[in-house]
């Protein structure tokens, strides 16, 4: 399953990309700038702003789905069996479902509009949610990408099995990994991941030879400090083939999506990293032998 394509991104590897979204996240980060990619199931998001109160959707509803109150629809998501069912209901735009069954041929199709865009280094990278989380789908794309000549790249938790990774290994040009704390307590506290799981795999990784770029959420209130950010550097710069760090500075664009979906938004920061900061933990990894980037 898959929740969005977005095309001419120049942040997620290098040159212009093509970014395929995967549904579902083995980890929870309270700070998630796309909540909705954090359930394998399909979602419906919300927004009373662009609701006109047809109630086009309460009439589409199955039982206790949707209420009305005040000449505006209630959602009641722990009852709702498959959102896809509010698919094509809004005229507005106030309704959208997140997710749909996408096969290697659909996603192909978009792909390949941008192909004239990738130029010398640009392709395809799969994104998420956790791709390696859908191994299946994964390989199957890899493969035909690979056969069209279309540069992969795969942005990951790490957080999957060995087995799940390894197969599709010799069709991705370059991982993206996401290492987001060196502290085994911290990072499961606050995500619930197993550092000793993502270490494994980045440790794999380098005796696969797979170019390997470090990807750091720089987050206020969990790792925007030296210590921190000095670990993970440590961690990230014995592996050879790992040349990159990735500093992307936390930011609340998240906050809105987590009210479309009808979630509270817990994470206690309200401000991204200042620039000063960030410019000295670059200036710390290029010290340690790595090349730093701000931003992605
Ligand atoms: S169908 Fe859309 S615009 Fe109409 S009531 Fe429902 S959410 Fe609002």
């Amino acid at each position: 399953m898959i929740f969005d394509i977005q095309r001419f991104s120049t942040h997620d590897g290098p040159g212009v990309r093509t970014v395929v979204f995967f549904k579902g996240c083995p980890l929870s980060c309270p700070w998630c700038e796309n909540p909705e990619s954090q359930s394998f199931d399909a979602e419906l998001l919300y927004d009373p702003a662009l609701c006109i109160g047809c109630l086009d959707c309460y009439r589409a509803a199955a039982d206790g789905e949707v209420t009305v109150s005040e000449g505006r629809p209630r959602f009641h998501r722990e009852r709702i069996a498959d959102p896809r069912r509010y698919r094509s209901v809004c005229p507005s735009g106030a309704l959208t479902v997140k997710g749909e069954e996408a096969t290697v041929e659909a996603i192909l199709a978009e792909v390949v509009k941008d192909r004239p865009f990738y130029g010398a280094v640009g392709g395809v990278t799969l994104s998420g949610g956790e791709p390696f989380a859908q191994s299946g789908l994964l390989l199957s794309l890899a493969r035909a990408l690979r056969a069209r000549s279309i540069d992969l790249a795969v942005e990951t938790t790490l957080h999957a099995p060995w087995s799940a990774i390894a197969p599709a290994l010799p069709f991705i040009s370059l991982i993206l990994a996401d290492l987001k704390s060196a502290d085994e307590a911290r990072l499961r506290e606050a995500t619930g991941a197993r550092l000793s799981l993502v270490l494994k795999n980045l440790a794999l990784l380098e005796e696969a030879r797979v170019p390997t770029a470090i990807r750091v959420p720089v987050v206020p209130g969990f790792n925007d400090s030296e210590g921190e950010i000095r670990a993970i550097i440590e961690r990230a710069r014995r592996h050879a083939n790992v040349r990159e760090i990735h500093f992307l500075p936390y930011h609340t664009l998240g906050m809105g999506k987590f009210a479309l979906l009808g979630r509270d938004y817990a994470f206690p920061a309200r401000s991204s990293p200042p620039a000063a900061a960030l410019e000295g933990y670059a200036a710390l990894a290029a010290a340690a032998g790595l090349r730093a980037i701000i931003g992605g």
